[in-house]
């Protein structure tokens, strides 16, 4: 159906093309809420160290089992544009600070149900979203006041983090000990760049394996390859490596064109082969007189070559991935070189160990004490595939939040302790603004509640109640840490208990919250160029409303 208006004459005019569908004003606002409050509602029982599991079950029957927030949206098919950028704030939670998906989800959903409130009571959107984002910068800023600071080298905050953020995923007893090991990990990796720390989490590898247990997961000081030794005459263990890092073949290039060459006499085929091994033997005596005694390649290595390189003593592993590659140079110290010719003593790696060892039924090549590596590995192990998987997402939680503390050295309170601080700041900042806005910031303070409202509720205790009891101790002058202890169901002190997350993780929940929610509440009308489907339900707008009838 097409769009038409009219002229004055009366002339119809096509403005939107055929199959175009529109869905107007306060119609298209409801709808896109109630996609976004879906999503939330989703997310939320998921939410703390209580929280459920789902299980996720894709086209191809694959089973996963997680309470992470970002995974779960990640393997959702969601269709509904404003369902969309719900996913959009999880991802962007996970890329920024790697935690407090579910948080930044459940935020943004509440934020709408409570902006929609305010909406039947014909409040504009612009003064709602004006608010909100008011509300968020006091809320930041509110989150500084309180916010913990911590030494760099103050182990046991780190590990306070990290098992915070790890509280509600099901490793059980390994949790100290995943601790320790993302510790160590990002205490290996940091950067200092001027006076910032840099701790970038993609220089830790995770590797999983099933097989043996949790607690016999371990952190490697270098690199694990995924990768064997390719020639049996090969030493499998050497202790003070030299490693060459190569990205150029050890082959002979085949030319592109299709040459024809006429051998006559046994002879000249003998001459013509013993050239090719010449060249190869060559390439062999440059990485021989380089000092080197280990070769990752990460382009093919010829059966002749292969055989060059063991007489020589030296181990080898081809086809290495790039990305390894570059984490090698990064852990061993090494440069990779393109060009044999170049090849110098001081280009080549260091490692106290390379070993080719099994790994579950697998062999990899260890490359092990470095002496500085700038890039290490953390080995996952756990009895069953899926606790591997869990098990890695806990790994991968604890590396982002020692990370982002040791990028940013704050903490806060968790267990909603900070929610509440700030929802009691917002009030006493809403009385000031007045006006409309007021309401909006005061939506905003209730809003933010929902954190420790859903931890007390996922921990079957009475939300309403707890809510009461978390205020009023937040009134108190040292009040300020109290939050809900979901196991016992008493309010108590979160850094006394040890409950502590970084402050960028709770900044960054609110700050992309309020973006969606604003950006979701800005819009009035949804115009979708819809292709015809087949089956039911085909042609309807995405914002479910019906097609327009002028
Ligand atoms: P997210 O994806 O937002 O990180 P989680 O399921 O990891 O969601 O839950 C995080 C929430 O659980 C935070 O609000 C955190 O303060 C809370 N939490 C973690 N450990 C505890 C604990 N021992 N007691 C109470 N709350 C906790
Ligand atoms: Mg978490």
């Amino acid at each position: 159906m097409a769009y038409l208006t009219t002229t004055a004459s009366g002339q119809p005019v096509l403005i939107l093309k055929e199959g175009t569908t529109r869905n107007r004003g306060k119609e298209a606002q409801k709808n896109n809420i109630m996609a976004a409050k879906v999503i939330a509602e989703v997310l939320k029982t998921t939410l703390g160290p209580r929280g459920m599991d789902k299980m996720l079950i894709d086209s191809l029957g694959d089973i996963t089992i997680t309470n992470d927030g970002a995974t779960i949206l990640k393997d959702i098919e969601v269709e509904h544009p404003a369902a969309k950028m719900m996913v959009e704030i999880a991802k962007t939670q996970d890329d920024m600070v790697g935690d407090g998906t579910t948080t930044a989800v459940v935020l943004a959903g509440e934020l709408l149900k409570r902006a929609e409130e305010l909406l039947d009571q014909n409040i504009h959107p612009t003064i709602l979203v004006s608010g909100y984002r008011k509300a968020a910068v006091k809320a930041v800023e509110a989150m500084n006041k309180v916010a913990i600071q911590v030494e760099p080298d103050d182990r046991a905050t780190l590990r306070k983090v990290a098992i915070t953020s790890m509280a509600s995923k099901a490793i059980g007893n390994a949790k100290e000990h995943f601790a320790d090991m993302a510790i160590d990990a990002v205490m290996q990796i940091v950067e200092k760049r001027g006076d910032k720390n840099i701790a970038d989490i993609d220089n830790v590898q995770v590797i999983k394996k099933t097989g043996k247990s949790l607690l016999e997961s371990q952190l490697v000081k270098g690199l694990v390859i995924d990768k064997e030794v390719v020639h049996p005459g090969m030493p499998k263990t050497v202790e003070k490596a030299k490693i060459a890092l190569l990205d150029a073949a050890l082959e002979i290039e085949k030319t592109e064109m299709s040459a024809e060459i006429r051998i006559r006499d046994p002879n000249q085929m003998k001459a013509f082969l013993d050239q090719e091994n010449k060249m190869l033997q060559e390439m062999v005596d440059k990485i021989d007189a380089s000092g080197a005694n280990v070769v990752f390649c990460q382009k093919g290595i010829d059966d002749m070559a292969q055989h060059f390189l063991a007489k020589k003593g030296i181990l080898a592993a081809r086809r290495v991935k790039q990305s390894d590659m570059e984490k090698l140079a990064k852990a061993t110290g090494g440069k990779i070189s393109t060009d044999l010719n170049d090849l110098k003593l001081q280009d080549l790696g260091i490692a106290g160990l390379v070993e080719e060892r099994k790994l579950g039924e697998d062999k990899m090549v260890f490359v092990e004490k470095c002496k500085d590596p700038r890039s290490v590995a953390v080995i996952i192990r756990a009895g069953l595939e899926r606790m591997v998987d869990e098990a890695e997402r806990a790994m991968t939680d604890a590396l982002s939040v020692v990370s982002d503390v040791l990028e940013d050295d704050k903490v806060v309170a968790g267990g909603g302790a900070i929610e509440i601080e700030v929802a009691k700041e917002l009030r006493k900042f809403a009385t000031n603004i007045g006006g409309r806005e007021q309401l909006a910031i005061e939506n905003f303070a209730d809003a933010m509640e929902v954190i420790p409202k859903t931890l007390a509720e996922n921990g079957g205790l009475e939300a309403i109640d707890v809510l009461v009891e978390l205020r009023s101790a937040h009134e108190k002058a040292d009040g300020q840490y109290k939050g809900i202890n979901v196991f016992t169901g008493k309010v108590e002190d979160m850094k006394q208990k040890g409950v502590l997350e970084p402050l960028v993780v709770k900044e960054q929940a609110v700050k992309s919250a309020t973006e969606s929610a604003s950006m979701i509440l800005r819009i009035d009308d949804v115009i979708a160029s819809t292709k015809p489907k087949e089956g039911p339900g085909a042609g309807k707008p995405p914002g479910g409303g019906e097609m327009p009838e002028d």
